[in-house]
């Protein structure tokens, strides 16, 4: 130990000042040891050795002052402080009994019958998350075994993938449970040769007597061989819609009677309802527990992340788990996640488009990610708040403004500043008694990033110049006030009318206007105008001119028009169109 004294000193230094920042100034040995100790193995067997170094480096860095131990580390070891930082972010909690597995699977598995919505946010966050912490992998499987009731459609399978992408949430390994019907016939045939599931064709309203008194119903007790005749007939197209179905047995006295011998399979006439990927190529078709716990096992899937609605499903699935000798996956089964006014149902998406209720699919009134994503609203904001509310079981209510706090954060630092004036009226400023150039910068904190610059020039005998300033500012500028256009001068009010006003040029510097509380308003001149519109979160316009500096933007840029808040830049070729994201 002696050889390297030198070297190991520094490292048990770094540590101390490190543990030291992040408890007020005072370092704690325990866990430095634990850190060491971890870095070094081979001073497992030192540790009394090195516990007398540590108390030592500990006093000594504990009676500097808390700045002193950061600007040290800060000077010898930056890039340790980032790193301490990016730890110091909420994290989410450790998955149960990761360790009992080679490798942590999750997945996510959409039916690609609607485009997906910040519903299903918290599901692929998650799932993608803990795949990625744990350097595992995430499976997205599409859910498209019913082509009768929740129709897939073929656009959504990539537009599910595209979404995926945007949310920067890579896909390991992808499945479409249409290409797996054989799949779930063979264990189905597993399931009726070993007696654990059988082939009932009783009326529905018959099953459900018997299951509520916890009876067998007249098919349940018939021999295997007649089950598998029966599925022999189902699978040839000897029994039409709802006359038979496949069920899993279960305890017959389950508490909860929708457990009790639940359906797995069923015909659906494929004639009539054919499947966009393979037509008619199958009648029978797996219900949701069906392929959904069957796939959850061969496709490996460690830990199942998901809503408390599916805990049913689960107690369902946990029969056919055992029938087939299979241990159950993890399950973490997280509360409701409301979030105010967000998002409507899938049907009433999918009927709203229908009906021509919405424009699209990123229709600014849907909380769909396309829509999201066309607003400026970024994936990052929806990973933070998704991962800063994580997996807990209780209930959560959020609202849009939770969302929009995440997504300023992150948009404000890098977002370039213009002006937009909606409603424009003409402001004619008299007496301006020289030649100004304006210099806004395009960030108030980010010198670095440059301006966009104007020339003001006064003309004619009354050395007038004209700018375009918003309604809502003229109306409320009293005649004789002073208000200030920012960035540029001070000018009085002299008289307003409904579409222009009058004032005259007052003084040029800030602390004039701070003076007499002058309101900061924007400001765009004539001459240095394109029109631009801004299209709402309820999908109205706002009309209004742009300063020309935004002629050089290009689409997807995110910029915040001042005082009115940030936009997405959507079109600029015929005409400048932004989509706005919030304040
Ligand atoms: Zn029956």
């Amino acid at each position: 130990m002696t050889l390297e004294n030198k070297e190991l000193r520094e490292l048990v230094r770094k540590a101390a000042l490190l543990n030291a920042i992040q408890h007020d100034g005072k370092a704690q040995a325990g866990p430095i040891i634990g850190k060491i100790v971890g870095e070094k193995q081979e001073l497992k067997t030192k540790v009394k050795e090195l516990s007398g170094l540590i108390s030592e480096v500990v006093e000594e860095v504990n009676s500097l002052s808390i700045e002193e131990q950061k600007r040290i580390v800060e000077k010898k070891w930056p890039e340790a402080l980032k790193k301490e930082k990016v730890e110091e972010e909420k994290r989410l909690p450790a998955l149960p009994n990761a360790d009992n597995y080679a490798q942590v699977v999750t997945r996510f598995s959409p039916n690609p019958d609607c485009v997906l919505h910040l519903g299903s946010a918290r599901a692929i966050i998650l799932s993608h998350e803990y795949a990625r912490i744990y350097k595992g992998k995430f499976i997205l499987r599409f859910e498209d075994t019913d082509p009768k009731m929740k129709k897939p459609v073929l656009e959504f399978y990539d537009r599910i993938r595209e979404d995926l992408n945007w949310l920067g949430c890579k896909i390991d390994e992808e499945y479409i449970q249409s290409d797996r019907i054989p799949i779930y016939y063979e264990y189905t045939e597993q399931l009726l040769k070993d007696g654990y599931a059988y082939v009932c064709t009783c009326q529905p309203e018959q099953f459900r007597k018997k299951t509520l008194a916890s009876k067998p119903c007249s098919c349940r007790n018939l021999p295997v061989e007649e089950h598998l005749k029966r599925w022999k007939r189902m699978l040839e197209g000897g029994y039409a819609e709802g006359e038979a179905v496949v069920r899993v047995k279960t305890d017959l006295n389950h508490p909860n009677p929708a457990v009790r011998d639940w359906p797995a399979l069923r015909v659906i006439d494929t004639e009539k309802y054919p499947h966009p990927r393979v037509g008619s190529k199958y009648r029978v078709w797996p219900l949701y527990n069906m392929a959904a716990g069957l796939d959850d096992h061969l496709m490996g899937i460690t830990h199942i992340i998901r809503g408390k609605e599916h805990l049913t499903n689960m107690v369902r699935q946990e029969y056919m788990y055992k029938h087939l000798g299979w241990k159950y996956p993890e399950a973490i089964h997280y509360g409701r996640l409301k979030i105010t006014g967000a998002y409507l149902s899938k049907s009433k998406i999918v009927q709203g488009i229908r009906e021509g209720l919405y424009k699209g699919w990123d229709d600014p009134r849907l909380a769909t990610f396309a829509a999201l994503k066309k607003r400026g609203i970024t994936p990052d904001a929806i990973k933070k708040m998704i991962i800063d509310v994580g997996p807990k079981t209780a209930d959560v209510t959020l609202s849009w403004d939770n969302l929009y706090a995440y997504n300023r954060k992150i948009l404000d630092p890098q977002s370039d500043r213009y002006f937009f004036v909606p409603e424009p009226i003409e402001l004619k400023v008299k007496h301006v008694p020289k030649v100004f150039k304006a210099k806004l910068s395009l960030h108030p904190e980010k010198p670095e990033r440059g301006f966009r610059e104007y020339i003001v020039t006064p003309k004619d005998e009354d050395k007038a110049v004209d700018f375009w300033i918003a309604k809502k500012d003229a109306d409320t500028a009293d005649v004789g006030k002073v208000i200030r256009l920012m960035g540029l001068f001070n000018v009085k009010i002299e008289g307003t009318k409904a579409y222009s006003a009058e004032a005259s040029f007052a003084s040029e510097p800030y602390e004039e206007a701070r003076k007499v509380k002058a309101r900061l308003i924007h400001w765009i001149l004539v001459g240095e105008d394109v029109p631009c519109q801004v299209i709402m979160p309820d999908a109205t316009v706002n009309e209004g001119i742009a300063e020309s500096a935004c002629e050089k933007l290009k689409p997807n840029t995110v910029i915040q028009f001042e005082r009115f808040g940030f936009v997405r830049v959507n079109e600029t070729a015929a005409k400048l169109t932004a989509h706005y994201a919030h304040k």
